[in-house]
């Protein structure tokens, strides 16, 4: 029999619909690679191979009563260990949350599960969805199954915040796993190791049970080898849910069905302010060749403006922190998690020190800014300023959509860097955000999908960013490129 973790979401779905293999021999076959992979990658927080069979298990079940099974039938999946999971552990890749273990599932979970899919365990991410490489976790860092062609075995980053997402699913570990993404964190992670992944437009997948980061901009999305596996799952993660006051109340289109890769009539646009000086070169000839693959799936290229790129970075880096030092006053020893109860201490005692011990270094750097910029007195000159210019992002963006359906960028400025890399400089390691932030800003649907190899032998990503609605679109852009690259490259296998 094939190995049957050579196949991705519509494979085994379709597999064990038709009954070429079961659900239980396909869960089987990835607890296995989880399970061999785990000490040198470092890709799951805690694996639940008996969640995975038990899933499995039910599918077989259905399918030998003849019911039908579900838009993930059959499938094992990874989940982001930013969704709450029903009895178990949920943590956000932090101390203050080790050992919470929830009441309740996730809505996206929950629909899931609903379709179908299992659950193969929790993945690694930078502690509350903060970072670009993985390497805020409480857990360890995720180590990217890629190296690079020069012969050493230097450790790259997966990407963040979504790296055990993106590590899993590009070592085989899983077909396709659960992303979230901030300011990136789907796409960035997607880029570094070679695979698929997209962030909807903001609203269509609840954020509830989702640990909250900065609640403006949070989008859950899928991470999966190619772009229908993406649209498979996107189907099953997309809602409207009443227990999420900025879900989209519409109804979610069929976009697997919907998938083609024949651009004719279609304009893609290429932002000017994208082309930045000291671009590197390998990342330049990768998005000419996207613009050369989509020209040849019929699209019309033009080239458009969003003059207000430059200050989208700094932007975000303002008003994410402020949502997230709202969101983390929640985590103070009394409800969730980690209480650090000092001798003698009074409650303000035991905040102080709860916090002190539960967050990382990272998370207490957003808090600080957060706090900072929110203060009176500093309100007007950062907060107010940030929003005013994410507006003015968005209206850059809706200037272009009147040109264009589609925009097309590199996801990230390089390559997966060297873990350790940007550890000792916050600022270089938010600029690799650079090209991710401004559709996040404008909470416009985007994706990363492989365009090639650079130099070195690593992946890639190009971006597309859609209208506001517009998955199909950003999907159908994603696959003219997919056909057309050929993407084979993955990493060889040392762990
Ligand atoms: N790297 C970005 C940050 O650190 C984005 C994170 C995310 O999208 N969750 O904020």
């Amino acid at each position: 029999m094939t190995d049957l973790t050579e196949l991705g979401v519509a494979a085994i779905r379709d597999g064990v619909a038709g009954g070429d293999f079961t659900a239980v021999e396909a869960a089987e076959a990835f607890n296995a690679n989880i399970a061999a992979a785990q000490s040198a990658l470092n890709a799951f927080i805690v694996a639940t191979p008996e969640r995975a069979l038990e899933a499995a298990r039910a599918t077989d079940a259905k399918r030998a009563a003849g019911q039908p099974l579900g838009k993930m039938g059959g499938v094992p999946i990874g989940m982001k260990d930013l969704f709450a999971t029903a009895g178990v552990q949920t943590t956000a890749a932090s101390h203050i949350l080790e050992g919470f273990t929830p009441e309740y599932e996730s809505t996206v979970s929950q629909k899931l599960w609903d379709a179908g899919a299992g659950m193969l365990g929790k993945l690694n991410l930078d502690q509350f969805a903060m970072g670009s490489s993985n390497e805020t976790s409480y857990f360890g860092n995720v180590i990217s199954p890629w190296r690079r062609n020069d012969g050493g075995n230097a450790a790259l980053a997966p990407g963040g915040s979504s790296g055990g997402s993106s590590a899993a699913v590009s070592a085989r570990l899983c077909p396709a796993a659960t992303g979230t993404d901030t300011g990136g964190s789907i796409r960035q992670p997607a880029a570094f190791t070679g695979i698929a992944g997209i962030k909807p437009t903001y609203g269509r997948c609840s954020r509830w049970g989702i640990v909250a980061f900065a609640s403006s901009l949070d989008q859950a999305g899928p991470m999966a080898r190619d772009v229908r596996d993406c649209a498979i799952m996107l189907e099953a993660m997309a809602g409207f849910d009443p227990k999420d006051a900025t879900s989209l109340n519409l109804p979610v289109p069929e976009w697997e069905a919907g998938l083609t890769a024949d651009l004719k009539g279609r304009k893609v646009g290429i932002p000017r302010e994208y082309r930045m000086d000291g671009m590197d070169a390998d990342v330049a000839k990768s998005w000419d060749d996207g613009v050369a693959w989509l020209r040849d799936a019929g699209a019309e290229i033009i080239d458009i403006s969003l003059p207000h790129t430059r200050y989208a970075l700094p932007a975000y880096y303002i008003i994410a922190p402020a949502e997230a030092s709202s969101n983390l006053a929640r985590y103070d020893g009394v409800r969730y998690g980690l209480r650090d109860l000092p001798e003698g201490a009074n409650l303000q005692d035991m905040y102080a020190a709860t916090r002190e011990a539960g967050f990382g270094a990272e998370v207490k750097r957003r808090i600080l800014i957060g706090t900072y910029v929110l203060s009176a007195g500093f309100y007007d000159a950062y907060y107010t300023q940030a929003q005013k210019v994410r507006t003015l992002i968005s209206r850059d963006f809706r200037d272009a959509f009147s040109q264009c359906d589609v925009i097309l960028a590199p996801t990230a400025p390089s390559a997966a860097f060297g873990l350790g890399d940007k550890t000792s400089d916050p600022l270089s390691m938010y600029l690799n955000d650079v090209f991710a932030v401004p559709a996040s800003l404008a909470g416009l649907p985007a994706m990363s999908v492989p365009g090639g190899l650079n130099r070195e032998g690593l992946p890639l990503g190009l971006q597309i960013i859609g209208k506001p609605f517009y998955e199909q679109g950003v999907l159908n852009a994603g696959l003219a490129i997919e056909q057309r690259a050929g993407f084979t490259a993955r990493p060889e296998k040392w762990w």
